[in-house]
């Protein structure tokens, strides 16, 4: 198998997990490919700085971040392909998937696809995506200078934005369907002593007021979780932060998922359900989601590629 659409390693996401598979399997001289998705850098390039990334005592930007490790990978020959994979066929090797349109064929496959924002499923947050609604605050804070806003969740993605929103915003409100934060206690202690951030303890938000034509949002209408009485809450700006799902969608049905639809990777390895197929990062991780972690997992996964094309090879 040797044309230039036949790739001995396919890896598809370009995040910690898929440049770090990119850089062990480059090293060990099988070209890899990379499928670097609608995202390039994944999320670490919608986040500011990384301070848990050991090796950068000073902490780095998280664009910055993934811009080395792709030079690393390139150093070492990883070449890329710029675009989405739209179709997956996995039912025989060599594993089929199109890319921009484009037929691309795998020996073995390395999933580092990553995880995606999970978004309130309210009709209003959809029309007022991007007008005052947002799953980013790295990207989209600066929209809200001077301006009143509210964070939905309580987990650490929400005392981050929280806290990074307060450059910003004059005020910050904490909205949680608890009276107890899910995040970390170093994450709550931040949030916490900000004084610009304020928590709505025991709400859920049922509709976001405002018009896309218009000046953007006005308010969220919330729910108490216990006396199901709603109320107003005046707001110019609203940061749904409430988890990740995981990307898989293209794999439904064809490799084994957890109930989340994370991908099942075998305990110790990062094989997955279909032998020459691969699985690393937060796509098959629910609990650890860290830069650092996907990176490991992505170097297990070259490494596991390698072996499985060595025994097939001999
Ligand atoms: P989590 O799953 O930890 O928290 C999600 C939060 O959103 C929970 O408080 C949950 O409420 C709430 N929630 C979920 N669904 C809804 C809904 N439909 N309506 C209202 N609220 C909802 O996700 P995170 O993204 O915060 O964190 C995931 C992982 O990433 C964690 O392991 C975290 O430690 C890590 N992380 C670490 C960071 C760091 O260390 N700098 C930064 C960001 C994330 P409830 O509590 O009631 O379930």
């Amino acid at each position: 198998m040797s044309d230039a659409n036949t790739h001995r390693v396919l890896i598809l996401g370009s995040g910690p997990a898929g440049l770090t598979a990119a850089l062990y399997a480059a090293r060990a001289n099988l070209s890899p490919m990379v499928v670097e998705g609608s995202q390039p850098g994944g999320q670490l390039t919608i986040t500011t700085d990384v301070e848990n990334y050991p090796g950068f005592p000073d902490g780095i930007l998280g664009p910055e971040m993934m811009e080395v490790f792709k030079k690393q990978a390139t150093r070492f020959g990883t070449r890329y392909l710029y675009g989405d994979v739209t179709a997956a066929d996995l039912s025989a090797r060599p594993f089929r998937l199109t890319v921009d349109g484009r037929e691309q064929r795998a020996e073995t496959l390395i999933i580092a696809t990553g995880a995606t924002a999970k978004l309130l499923g309210l009709p209003s947050e959809k029309t007022l995506m991007g007008y005052g609604v947002s799953a980013c605050a790295t990207c989209d804070g600066f929209f809200f200078k001077e301006k009143d806003v509210v964070v939905v969740g309580g987990g650490d993605t929400a005392m981050e934005e929280a806290n990074f929103l307060t450059k910003y915003a004059t005020r910050v409100r904490v909205l949680h369907r608890r009276d107890q934060l899910r995040a970390s206690k170093i994450m709550q202690d931040r949030a916490r002593r900000n004084p610009k951030i304020e928590f709505v303890w025991n709400v859920m938000v049922r509709e976001i007021l405002g018009d896309p034509q218009n000046c953007g949002i006005t308010g969220v209408v919330v729910e108490d979780t216990r006396t199901h009485e709603r109320r107003t809450l005046e707001t110019q700006g609203l940061f749904v932060a409430i988890g990740h799902e995981p990307n898989t969608k293209l794999f439904a049905g064809q490799l084994e998922m957890d109930e989340r639809g994370y991908i099942v990777t075998r305990p110790r390895t990062t094989e997955t359900s279909l032998p020459g197929v691969f699985a690393c990062g937060d796509v098959q991780d629910p609990s650890y989601r860290q830069a650092v972690t996907a990176a490991g997992t992505g170097c297990m996964a070259a490494i596991d590629a390698e072996r499985f094309l060595e025994a097939q090879h001999g």
